[in-house]
């Protein structure tokens, strides 16, 4: 099983907690749609012996491309791959750009999972993260979605400075009011250089809290479980049969090919990441060359990934799989690390798969790093 991600790097505007890559320039939209496609083109040997059973837009913003846009970069997978039977296809969409109409012709498009951008359905943290949609925009957009896809996920951020627990829950209630069947959820962080941490550091924003936004973690866990979520990574809940394919391939260290500026991929052997830089990708595509670094995994960073995303997912990291992929040496070390975990209860073992308790879930990343293999080889 493979997949492929596509990323279109622009955005109306800078989100003022946002690090990823994109820019506010349209001006090369359509050029680097002609470039994504010779990409897609230029790598089909990679994937020659693999079906793609997933194809993913993300961004940056790729509901700023038109519908014609986004089919003829669909087009262009069927035309160069083998791909499944309905294979699951997700355009990561912004309210402000689904309207009735945008909405109507993206269902009769090959799109058949909507990822949308709604963070909070409060005015005020809006405005506060710099989003380009406003409430009304968030609730109507989700209202209409709903009517011609059935595969919805949206994305809500916590631990905003100065989010109530109460309002925290409020915005929880609003999403499930929907009925739709995923919610990503992340909590609010100060990446070093964007417009949020110069806020914070010239004292015009109040820094995020730790223990807030592990308040607000628990009560997301419990809510969504309540009312029928799987908690099936950390930051991802679905309801059963719409938990996200391609994101879960991440996890299980499926191959995937990233095409556009700043897209990873992995082929079970070495990750490799395109240049972050829109110009100077057009450039190299436009010449036939490939702007990408590749690293090849050692068997520590191999193990290190593993620890990180079993921990990280329901399906935990087991211990018969490291014993016959790592070895006797790398089964030691893990638990002779885990034991202080055990020990506090942050972690158990069950059918000889290590996973996080309740209480360490939110704890998941810092207990997995020191878990990892460092410096070994
Ligand atoms: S729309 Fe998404 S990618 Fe663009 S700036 Fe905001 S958070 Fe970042």
């Amino acid at each position: 099983m493979s997949g492929i991600y596509i990323h279109i790097p622009f955005c109306k505007q800078a989100c003022h907690y946002c690090d990823f890559h994109f820019s506010t320039s349209m001006n090369k939209k359509e050029e680097m749609v002609l470039a994504l496609a010779k990409e897609i083109q230029m790598r089909k040997s990679e994937f020659k012996n693999d079906t793609i059973r997933t194809i993913y837009f993300g961004g940056g913003t790729p509901s700023v491309l038109t519908s014609d846009e986004i089919n003829f970069l669909i087009d262009a997978v069927y035309e160069n791959y083998e791909v499944a039977d309905n294979p699951e296809i997700t355009l990561e969409a912004n309210p402000d750009d689904l309207s009735s109409e945008r909405i109507l012709e993206l269902s009769k498009s090959k799109i058949n999972r909507l990822s949308i951008g709604i963070q909070s359905f409060f005015e005020d943290d809006l405005k506060m993260m710099n989003r380009a949609h406003d409430s009304a925009e968030a609730q109507n957009c989700l209202e209409e979605a709903t009517k011609y896809f059935d595969n919805i996920s949206l994305d809500l951020i916590y631990g905003v400075p100065g989010m109530s627990n109460e309002k925290w829950k409020q915005n929880i209630k609003k999403a499930l009011s929907f009925g739709i069947p995923h919610i990503s959820s992340y909590a609010l962080t100060v990446e070093p250089k964007t417009a949020m941490n110069k806020m914070i550091q010239t004292g015009k924003m109040e820094a995020p809290k730790d223990e807030v936004a592990q308040e607000h973690f628990a009560i997301l866990v419990e809510t969504l479980e309540m009312n029928g979520f799987i908690h099936y990574e950390l930051s991802n809940f679905g309801k059963e049969n719409y938990f996200s394919k391609n994101n879960s391939a991440y996890w299980l260290g499926k191959k995937y090919m990233g095409i556009g500026p700043s897209a990873h991929s992995y082929d079970g052997v070495s990750r490799s990441w395109n240049i972050a830089n829109n110009p100077l990708y057009l450039k190299a595509i436009q010449v036939g060359k490939l702007p990408n670094e590749i690293e090849i995994l050692s068997e520590a960073d191999r193990y290190n990934e593993y620890i990180m995303t079993g921990l990280r997912t329901i399906w935990g990291v087991s211990l018969d799989r490291i014993q016959a992929e790592f070895g006797q040496m790398y089964l030691d070390y893990l638990m002779k690390q885990a034991q202080k975990f055990l020990n506090d209860e942050l972690v158990f073992i069950e059918n000889n798969i290590l996973k996080p308790t309740k209480k360490g879930k939110f704890l998941t990343d810092g207990i997995a790093s020191d878990l990892f293999l460092v410096n070994l080889e």
